[in-house]
C-alpha cells in the first residue's frame, strides 16, 4: 500500500495548540482555523469547525454529501466569506479580510475548470500571469509544474486533445506552478474512471510527499481518505465527528455513525449490560454480546451503544466444541453468498440478526457454516450516536 510509511503515531496538528505557544522557532501551522461556523441562509452547513495542518501533511476531509466539507474548503481558500469565525491563518497569516488570489493556497476542483480556449501551457501559466511574471519564468515555471505531473511534453497542446486524466493533471500543474503553501483539492479524482482513479490516488500522495507541500483533500470515498491521507477529519452535519490517522478511524471509531462510515459491515444496536475496564457487554435482542470499549466516556448500564465487528473478523465454524471456547458464539444459518472474485462475501442469520463475514477459500462445506464466532478485543463497542 502506498500509504503505509505516511501513517504516523502522532498526530500532526494536535500537538500545537492553536495560535499560541511556538517562540521556539517551531514553524507555523500551514493551516489553523478556530470555531468556523457558516450558513447560506436557513442551512446551518458549517457548525464550530475547528482544524489545523502542519506543514508537509496530507490532510484528508471526509464525509458523506451535505456535510460541510466543500464549505470549508471554500472558507480556507477565500471564496466564502465564513458566517463566523475566530481564527483562519494559512502559513502564519491571518487571511480573514484578504481576498481569495491574495491567499498563499490554491484550489484544484473536481470539474476540471480549465480555459478551453487556451493551452495547455497558457492553462498552467495564468496564475503566474496574474502574478505579473516575465514571460520566460512563466514558460520555465509552467514547464517545471508540468513536468512534476509527468506532462512536460503538453506544452503546447489544446485542453480539449487532453484525456480526462491529464487534464486533471493540468489543473493539478496549474494549482502548484504559484507554489503555494497549502493545495486545496475537491473530489479532484470523482470525475475519473475506477482505473485511472486509483492510479492517481497514488500519483498524487506520491507528487505531494515528493513537494513536501501540504494538501487538503476532500472526499466523500472512505478507501480514497484511507489510501491517501496522513490524517483524516470525518465530518457530519457541519461538524467533526472524528480525527486521527486514517487507521485510527478505521479500526477505532468513537461513534455509530463513524464505524458506518468508515465500512463496517456488522452494526448490532443494543443497550449497555456491563462495562470493565475496557470489557463491555451490550444486549441485543435476547442475547448478550461481547466487546471492547475504546471510549472515555463514562457509559451507564442501559445506554444506548452498538457492537460493531468488521465482515473480516467474523469466524464461522461447523466444529461447536470449538466454537464453544468463544464467548461470542451463536448458531447460524446461511442465508446469502456473493461471489467477490477474491473471497466469497457470506450472510448468515442468528439470532442476534444478520451477520456478514468473508470465506477466502471455496468448497460447498465452507459456505454453510453452523456457527458464527468472534473475538471480543475484534468487537468494538461504541455510543449509538
Ligand atoms: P459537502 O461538500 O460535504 O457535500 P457542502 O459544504 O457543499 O457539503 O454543503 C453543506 C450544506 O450546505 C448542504 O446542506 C448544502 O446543501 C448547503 N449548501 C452548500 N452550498 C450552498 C449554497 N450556495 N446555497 C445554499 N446552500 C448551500
Ligand atoms: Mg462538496
Amino acid at each position: 500500500m502506498p500509504s503505509a510509511d505516511r501513517h504516523q503515531d502522532s498526530l500532526p496538528g494536535e500537538h500545537e495548540a492553536s495560535g499560541v505557544a511556538r517562540e521556539g522557532g517551531t514553524p507555523p501551522l500551514a493551516l489553523e482555523v478556530v470555531d468556523a461556523s457558516h450558513r447560506y441562509g436557513d442551512v446551518a452547513a458549517l457548525r464550530h469547525a475547528s482544524v489545523n495542518a502542519s506543514s508537509g501533511e496530507f490532510l484528508t476531509l471526509l464525509g458523506p454529501s451535505g456535510s460541510g466539507k466543500t464549505t470549508l474548503l471554500r472558507i480556507i481558500a477565500g471564496l466564502e466569506t465564513p458566517s463566523a469565525v475566530h481564527t483562519l491563518r494559512i502559513a502564519g497569516v491571518d487571511v480573514r479580510g484578504v481576498a481569495a488570489h491574495q491567499r498563499n493556497c490554491a484550489t484544484v476542483f473536481q470539474h476540471f475548470a480549465l480555459f478551453p480556449h487556451m493551452s495547455v501551457g497558457e492553462n498552467v501559466e495564468y496564475g503566474l500571469r496574474v502574478r505579473n511574471r516575465a514571460p520566460d519564468e512563466r514558460r520555465r515555471r509552467a514547464l517545471e509544474a508540468l513536468e512534476l505531473v509527468r506532462l512536460p511534453a503538453m506544452y503546447e497542446r489544446r485542453v480539449h486533445q487532453l484525456s480526462g486524466g491529464e487534464r486533471q493533471r493540468v489543473a493539478l500543474a496549474r494549482a502548484l506552478v504559484t507554489e503555494p503553501a497549502i493545495l486545496l483539492l475537491d473530489e479532484p479524482l470523482g470525475a475519473l474512471d475506477e482505473k485511472l482513479r486509483m492510479e492517481m490516488q497514488v500519483e498524487l500522495s506520491e507528487l505531494q510527499r515528493r513537494l513536501g507541500a501540504t494538501f487538503i483533500h476532500v472526499t466523500h470515498s472512505q478507501e480514497e481518505a484511507l489510501t491517501m491521507s496522513d490524517r483524516v477529519i470525518l465530518m457530519r452535519e457541519g461538524r467533526i465527528e472524528q480525527q486521527g490517522p486514517p487507521r485510527e478511524l478505521f479500526e477505532r471509531p468513537r461513534t455509530r455513525f463513524v464505524a458506518d462510515f468508515m465500512g463496517v459491515e456488522n452494526i448490532l444496536d443494543g443497550v449497555l449490560v456491563e462495562r470493565s475496564g475496557e470489557r463491555a457487554s451490550l444486549q441485543v435482542g435476547e442475547a448478550v454480546v461481547h466487546g471492547t470499549f475504546l471510549g472515555h466516556e463514562a457509559l451507564a448500564p442501559g445506554t444506548p451503544v452498538c457492537a460493531t465487528l468488521r465482515a473480516e473478523k467474523v469466524r464461522f465454524t461447523d466444529n461447536a466444541d470449538a466454537a464453544a471456547d468463544e464467548i461470542n458464539r451463536f448458531a447460524c444459518r446461511a442465508a446469502s453468498t456473493i461471489y467477490k472474485g477474491k473471497y466469497y462475501d457470506l450472510g448468515v442469520n442468528t439470532e442476534i440478526g444478520r451477520l456478514n463475514g468473508r470465506i477466502w477459500e471455496s468448497g460447498d462445506e465452507r459456505l454453510s457454516p453452523g456457527h458464527v464466532t468472534w473475538q471480543v478485543g475484534d468487537c468494538i463497542v461504541v455510543p449509538n450516536e
